[in-house]
């Protein structure tokens, strides 16, 4: 790893921890040659994932992105802020696994929407889904 002070590119790792509930590792570097210290994490990546929009660009895929989405589509419907990671969790290895090294911002846009959708079943202070049994549709009957 290049130091990001002097640009040597022989730094040491001084000290490596778990974190982030052991999905990532931390390491604490030193630069022998200026002395700067810095740090790195190390996660897990199955595959570099690209991100074609409709105007035909490309962006790195952005896992924040998504979970902004989410925090978005639910905000009116408080849910734990597990389920929404483990949501977006599923859908990145999801994306991951399918052999696409690109993948269109439509197709994520369906995964989000699948995951929406069993969202209804998430325990959480959702309102009860609109039903055939709810009072205006009685009404409407008469
Ligand atoms: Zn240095």
């Amino acid at each position: 790893m290049r130091c990001p002070y002097c640009g040597s590119e022989d730094t040491q790792v001084k000290d490596s921890r778990p974190a982030e509930d052991y999905t990532s590792i931390r390491r604490r570097r030193i630069c022998p040659d200026c002395g700067g210290r810095f740090t790195t994490f190390e996660r897990v990546q199955l595959r570099e994932l690209m991100v074609l929009k409709k105007t035909g660009r490309k962006a790195p895929f952005d896992r924040n992105k998504l979970v902004r989405s989410f925090q978005i589509a639910l905000r009116k419907r408080p849910v734990d802020a597990d389920r929404i990671e483990r949501a977006v969790s599923g859908i990145v290895r999801r994306l991951e696994s399918s052999g696409e090294t690109e993948i269109s911002s439509e197709e994520i846009g369906l995964q989000v929407l699948e995951a929406l959708k069993s969202s209804m079943t998430w325990p959480s202070s959702a309102t009860p889904p609109f039903t055939a049994t709810s009072p205006m549709r009685r009404i409407s009957k008469r």
